[in-house]
Formats: C-alpha cells, structure tokens, sequence
C-alpha cells in the first residue's frame, strides 16, 4: 500500500487513516521513525521493550527505562556483597 502524503509546516506527518487502523496505531501513540539505505525514512509503531533483553510484552518502567518481569525480577533480587 502506497501513499502519497505531505510534510506539514511544523514537520509533521500525516499517516492516512486506513494505515492507522491497519497497525493500531491510535492518536496520542509515538512512532519510531529511521532511516533507511536509498534516503527513506521508516515509520514503525513504538512497542515498549526490555532495555536489557528487547523483550516487549509485560514492560514496567525502572527509572524512566523500559524493563520486562523477568529482568525486573533479576535485578531486584540482586543480593549486593559487602
Ligand atoms: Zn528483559
């Protein structure tokens, strides 16, 4: 499926409707845009993930990082050696 959209004067970007819906992507969610090889840029729904692992399902936050139970549970049950 291709668009044709146009870049707003603040930069903004306007993803159709029918795309939106496609990917679940709501009004208000962030969007992870890159770079690609050839000058395009990517535009993927932003999925909160594991810092340490990547995981994305079951993600807490850890001062301001994302963190999965898993990896949670490993760090809070660190016993720290005197
Ligand atoms: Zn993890």
């Amino acid at each position: 499926m291709k668009d044709y959209v146009k870049i707003n004067k603040t930069g903004g970007l306007h993803i159709p409707i029918k795309l939106r819906r496609e990917l679940n992507i709501n009004n208000g969610d962030a969007v992870v845009i890159e770079p690609v090889e050839g000058g395009g840029i990517k535009v993927l729904p932003y999925r909160p993930s594991c810092v340490f692992c990547g995981v994305q399902e079951h993600i807490r936050e850890l001062n301001g990082k994302g963190c999965c139970e898993e990896c949670y549970e490993k760090l809070t049950q660190t016993e720290v050696m005197v």
